[in-house]
């Protein structure tokens, strides 16, 4: 059997380090700006991290104790905004990461906010409804103090979603003794949620496909799109390509994948799905997700979780263009692999900024009490995207780098002039 020796181990952790790599291009992108190098000592780690403990009483009777963080990366431009992710695998470091990807797509959708994430490292799947309620309040007491409709305000992300986000709402506001939907997004409609908030990130992801495939002129109409990841992105995604009639001919979910080259009927498995985003369960005829990302298709987009096309697969990687819909899915190396192919990658931290834009919306509108209909939210996020992508894609194009370094350096902007404009650098 053939094993890594210990430099190629120490390689491929390094790789698959989210931090290191998010620490690696901001450094580069604000190089390439000409600024100096203590911006970049302000800007690789977050300004703030609190790790909070949380016991919660379960439906057998015992109290477990979670671990939960919550990271503001930089609020130079304003509150601090990001999603809570509820997973077994998550890590400080990775919250960290995710926040630093806040800021950068704040900065490149051009918001009034710098970065945050949390983080709950739990099971959402082995959990009651009941012991999750209380897991959400448990964290939101933890962190009140960091947190608020003017310092940092949550919303959804992997597992989460606006139940999540509801219970959240009323603890906030039980503490705070008056109504506060603009504590969090992602809230249920009558809570103050936003028209267009649950299919957001999809949505962007769709008008960023739209104006990649003008760019390789690949027609919509009849593309093969495969699709990794059938959660709140991947699943609303899959729907929208399909009533665009393009062919979604591969789909995954934590359980396999599914691909048929003649397309997949997707209304059908939308139906089947459950509350965790399963499908593929229902199925016997699964690949792997191996071979799903590399199997024959003009778009990939990755809508699942960090690293998945690494310099193990990005050779193989058949599509002509990549959009991110999960955060960090493809390493640096698979990155500089994927761009010397020619193949065109939408990075996560402009594909997936759907979502917080929408969540931008919906706090606005929380803030003036009057609320907008499907159509302006819909209006308001092409015209923010469409212009975001463009002025990335020229900026690849001019200064002759590739997508993700010419996001960072579209995102990075921002934060370090307000940084400076407040006499932090
Ligand atoms: N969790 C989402 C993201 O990673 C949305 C964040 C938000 O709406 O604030 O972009």
């Amino acid at each position: 059997m053939e094993t890594k020796n210990t430099v190629e181990q120490k390689n491929e952790k390094d790789n698959n380090d989210v931090l290191l790599s998010t620490q690696t291009v901001i450094h580069k992108a604000l190089e390439k700006l000409g600024y100096p190098e203590e911006v970049y000592e302000l800007l690789k780690e977050p300004l703030r991290m609190l790790t909070v403990k949380i016991p919660v009483k379960m439906d057998d009777g015992s109290v477990k104790i979670f671990t939960g963080y919550r990271a503001q990366h930089n609020d130079a431009v304003g509150p601090t905004k990001g999603g809570i992710r509820f997973h077994p695998n998550v890590t400080e470091r990775e919250v960290k990461a995710l926040s630093i990807w806040m800021s950068l797509k704040c900065g490149i959708v051009d918001l009034p906010y710098g970065g945050g994430k949390g983080g709950i490292v739990c099971d959402p799947r082995n959990m009651s409804f009941s012991e999750l309620e209380r897991l959400s309040r448990g964290y939101v007491r933890a962190i009140s103090q960091i947190v608020g409709p003017t310092k940092d305000i949550p919303a959804p992300d992997v597992f989460t979603n606006s139940q999540i986000m509801a219970w959240m709402m009323d603890e906030y506001s039980r503490m705070d003794e008056f109504n506060s939907p603009g504590f969090i997004t992602g809230k249920p409609l009558v809570l103050g949620g936003s028209h267009g908030r649950e299919s957001a990130t999809a949505k962007g992801v769709t008008i960023c496909i739209n104006e990649a495939a003008k760019k390789r002129d690949i027609d919509i109409k009849g593309a093969k799109v495969v699709v990794q990841g059938f959660g709140n992105a991947g699943s609303f995604l899959a729907k929208f390509m399909h009533d665009a009639g393009a062919k979604v001919v591969g789909i995954s979910d934590a359980y396999g994948a599914l691909y048929d080259k003649d397309g997949l009927d997707i209304d059908y498995l939308l139906d089947r799905r459950d509350s965790f985003g399963t499908v593929t369960k229902l199925f016997e005829n699964t690949i792997t997700n191996k071979e799903l990302l590399e199997s024959e298709c003009d778009i990939l987009v990755p809508a699942a979780i960090e690293n998945q096309i690494t310099a193990d697969n990005a050779h193989n990687i058949k599509a002509k263009i990549v959009v991110e819909a999960a955060n960090g899915p493809t390493t640096l190396e698979a990155t500089q692999i994927l761009t010397d192919r020619g193949i065109l990658i939408v990075p996560d931290v402009l594909a997936s900024s759907g979502g917080v834009t929408v969540s931008y919306f919906e706090w606005v509108q929380n803030n003036q009490g009057y609320y907008w209909t499907e159509e302006e939210v819909e209006e308001k996020l092409e015209k923010i995207l469409v212009k975001s992508f463009n002025a990335i894609y020229e900026t690849a194009q001019s200064r002759h780098v590739d997508m993700r370094l010419a996001a960072y350096m579209v995102g990075v902007r921002k934060m370090a002039e307000a940084s400076r404009f407040r006499g932090w650098i």
